[in-house]
């Protein structure tokens, strides 16, 4: 099987010169759910955004090596940026819903894409909050203001609206931070969901967290991956010491 998105050589340093990666080699592969895990400013954030390029925002950083998407230089002169942040797909902690209703928020972007036909943007809206685990919540209501919504509920539109347009990979950092734990275990759920049509790629909110979704982890600590391998292996039979202390809450 070859890798979705593979990470070679990978190093990034800051414009104030503070180096967050060194030398990152992964395979993340189709259909996964793959965990990027690790105590906070190991790296996890900027790893995560330099796989669609939210990194290009910083002026004056250095990158070594690259990332392989589905066969292609995510690097290279004549990738289409925005177009790549289509098929690869952040989801942000702080959820961000636009003014309007909840079905405007979900068919925004399907409009900027020049989807108008109404069977096909309803068709959309419902697949999209099914699989962020929504639906059941807010289809009698899809044009109340998305405001009105809970802060569970507000993350979870968030992720309906990136998966109304269809990605390939869709990027987590941290999707149920302040969320109740009811909305967290919504939130899990979906994810079994997500990873049968996405590769999904998360930083988790915790170790427990990290043990309940993950497929496969990659440790991360001050930039550097200690250990990657299957959730069991992780978790149950660490190799290097430094995962062992991590995942069984020694340090981090
Ligand atoms: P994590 O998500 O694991 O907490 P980050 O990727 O956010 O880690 O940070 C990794 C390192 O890069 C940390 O040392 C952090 O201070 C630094 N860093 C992150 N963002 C910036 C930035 N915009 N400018 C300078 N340093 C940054
Ligand atoms: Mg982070």
């Amino acid at each position: 099987m070859s890798a979705k998105l593979s990470i070679q050589n990978l190093s990034f340093t800051y414009p104030d010169g503070t180096q967050a990666l060194k030398n990152i080699n992964l395979d993340i592969q189709p259909h996964e759910l793959f965990v990027l895990m690790g105590p906070s400013r190991s790296g996890k954030s900027t790893l995560l955004r330099l796989m669609n390029r939210l990194s290009d925002l910083v002026d004056g950083c250095e990158r070594d090596g690259t990332i392989v998407f589905d066969g292609q230089d995510l690097f290279a002169p004549d990738v289409d940026v925005f177009a790549l942040r289509r098929r690869v797909s952040m989801v942000f902690a702080i959820p961000t819903p636009l003014p309007g209703s909840i079905y405007e928020n979900l068919t925004y972007g399907l409009r900027m894409a020049g989807i108008r036909t109404p069977a096909v943007l309803d068709e959309r809206v419902e697949r999209s909050l099914r699989q962020a685990a929504l639906w059941d919540e807010v289809k009698d209501r899809l044009g109340d203001s998305a405001f009105a919504l809970s802060g569970g509920q507000k993350q979870r539109l968030c992720l309906a609206r990136s998966l109304a347009l269809e990605p390939e990979v869709i990027l987590l950092d941290n999707p149920t931070s302040g969320l109740d734990p009811i909305s967290t275990s919504l939130v899990e759920e979906s994810l079994f969901e997500l990873k049968q049509q996405y590769t999904v790629i998360m930083v988790p909110h915790s170790v427990q967290q990290a043990s309940r979704v993950a497929d496969r982890v990659a440790f991360l600590l001050d930039g550097s991956v200690i250990e990657v391998g299957d959730e069991s292996q992780i978790f149950v039979y660490p190799e290097d010491q430094r995962t062992e202390d991590y995942v069984t809450g020694r340090f981090g």
